[in-house]
């Protein structure tokens, strides 16, 4: 697989059809987070201007991609869906090598992707507006879908394939031309997204990617007056800055952030199941999902049981480098990731307690990158700071209570709304939790982590703002609604309908 990137140079930027070298004086060194002895990539840190360069070829292919018939934009993605298919095994190693995450996790990311283009490709021919009976005499309205012109999308690390794909692709898909600027730590897919696509055929300019600092060259990405919506998928204390420079500039704006999601245990569920779930929620991609699960509201005649499965479970998950088979989790990000989560395991020491983990692993392979055991805290008050801030590593927090509403209760007491999950066999119970959780998603007996690539996706409260991502709800962010009025009266109208 040819990549634009070697291990040694430096990652070009894509701008105008071409990968070009960046006049970056200072570039970031990323290396492979489970054998930090291997560089995996360096990543300049571009200026503004390559940036406005960027967004200048966005601009100057809009007309032509807006113009191109829609069906042929969802070819175009077809095709690009069909070579990713093709190399799923590699993008999960490329993928597992930039952020650490297992390789199975990478496998169902990349398949995940292909899913996502393969729905959005079909949209194309489904881009309609509405027709409408008319007030007037001999009148036809209508709407059709517009593209919003250049579009700019912000990534994070997390899910450095995915991510990018569910942006890039309705945006492309609604004749927007885009510019991409991927996370710092994950090059390297967003580079084989742009390659992919450029394969399949997309003309110079409609897909653009610059590699930088969040605040250098995404903040010219945002504050531009050319970009017309940002799409942004972090951390919450960079959304709401992002949301904030976004509406100062009226810009279409949409932010994906933080989570704190839930699962809520009743006395009657299937506690081998919840357990085994629970695990994967919490531990697996090293809780470095956003839809990770970290708060277990559980009925406490149950929660002894139910924390002793949990322990065994986290005591036995095969930790590792992702790219090794059989391994479930893989490392923190970088140490500052590692140092965070080791940070919270203290905080967490004073409030609530330590059943498991928690610690650095070492000895081994363990010494060449940043690895936690997963770490179970019991008996954790519902205001604790481990119970309310997202802390992005391998690690929950079990709170006990005495019933449904209470657990309810505790459920919502959180800034974030993102995903949620309850253990139950009591359909009156279900669909409560269904109706009063405060969530943009929420799963019955399953783990808060699954999505699919036809449902909208995203959260409420602190989590999200703006349109859901994923599915038509995803799509419609990329397009503007214009209402149409054709007079065939052939005359001028004696009143507004006459
Ligand atoms: P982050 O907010 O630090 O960075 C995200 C992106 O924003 C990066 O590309 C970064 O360079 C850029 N950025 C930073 N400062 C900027 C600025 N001033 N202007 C413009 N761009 C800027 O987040 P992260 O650490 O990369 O990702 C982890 C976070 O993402 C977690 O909070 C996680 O919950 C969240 N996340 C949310 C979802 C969701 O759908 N809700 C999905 C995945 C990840």
């Amino acid at each position: 697989m040819a990549t634009a990137a070697t291990t040694t140079a430096a990652c070009r930027n894509f701008i105008g059809g071409k990968w070009v070298e960046s006049k970056a004086t200072q570039f970031f060194e990323r290396r492979n987070p489970a054998s930090t002895d291997e560089i995996v990539a360096r990543i300049p840190l571009s200026t503004r201007e390559e940036m406005r360069a960027a967004i200048a070829a966005a601009k100057a292919a809009f007309p032509a991609w807006h113009d191109t018939p829609a069906p042929d934009r969802g070819k175009l993605l077809f095709r690009t869906a069909q070579i990713m298919e093709g190399e799923i095994d590699s993008l999960a190693r490329l993928l597992t090598r930039e952020e650490g995450k297992a390789l199975a996790d990478s496998i169902v990311e990349a398949q995940r992707s292909v899913n996502i283009l393969q729905f959005v490709a079909g949209e194309a021919r489904r881009l309609n507006g509405e027709s409408f009976p008319s007030e007037a005499r001999k009148n036809f309205s209508y709407t059709i879908k517009m593209p919003l012109g250049v579009v700019g999308a912000i990534t994070p690390w997390n899910f450095p394939l995915a991510i990018p794909v569910w942006k890039i692709a309705p945006a492309l898909i609604a004749g927007n031309t885009c510019v991409l600027k991927p996370a710092e730590f994950t090059p390297l897919c967003a580079i084989r997204v742009a390659e992919i696509l450029a394969e399949a055929g997309l003309p110079a300019g409609v897909l653009n990617v610059v590699f930088g600092a969040g605040e250098e060259v995404g903040d010219e990405l945002v504050q531009h007056p050319d970009v017309r919506a940002i799409s942004f998928t972090g951390s919450t204390e960079i959304g709401s800055q992002i949301y904030a420079a976004g509406a100062r500039g009226m810009k279409k704006v949409q932010c994906e952030m933080g989570g704190k999601n839930p699962v809520v245990i009743l006395a009657d569920a299937d506690l081998p199941v919840a357990s085994a779930s629970v695990a994967t929620g919490a531990f697996g991609s090293t809780g470095q999902r956003c839809t990770a699960t970290s708060r277990v509201i559980i009925e406490e005649k149950i929660a002894d049981e139910f924390v002793k499965m949990l322990a065994e479970r986290a005591g036995n998950f095969r930790i590792g480098n992702g790219l090794d088979a059989n391994i479930e989790m893989g490392p923190s990000v970088d140490e500052g990731q590692m140092n965070t989560v080791l940070k919270y395991i203290e905080i967490g020491k004073q409030d609530g307690k330590l059943i498991c983990g928690g610690h650095r692993l070492t000895g081994g392979a363990f010494d060449k990158g940043y690895f936690i055991a997963p770490a179970i805290f019991d008996h954790v008050p519902i205001q604790s700071r481990i119970a309310q801030e997202e802390i992005f590593g391998p690690v929950v927090s079990v709170i006990r209570v005495k019933h449904f509403e209470e657990a309810l209760e505790a459920a919502n007491f959180c800034r974030y709304g993102l995903s949620s999950s309850i253990y139950t066999n009591d359909p009156a119970r279900m669909f409560e939790f269904i109706d009063r959780i405060e969530t943009g998603i929420t799963h019955v007996n399953a783990s808060t982590i699954r999505s699919e690539a036809h449902l909208p996706f995203g959260g409420i409260k602190d989590t999200g703002v703006g349109a859901r991502e994923i599915g038509h709800a995803g799509l419609d962010f990329y397009t503007e609604l214009k209402a149409v009025y054709i007079d065939y009266t052939g005359r001028k109208r004696e009143s507004s309908v006459q």
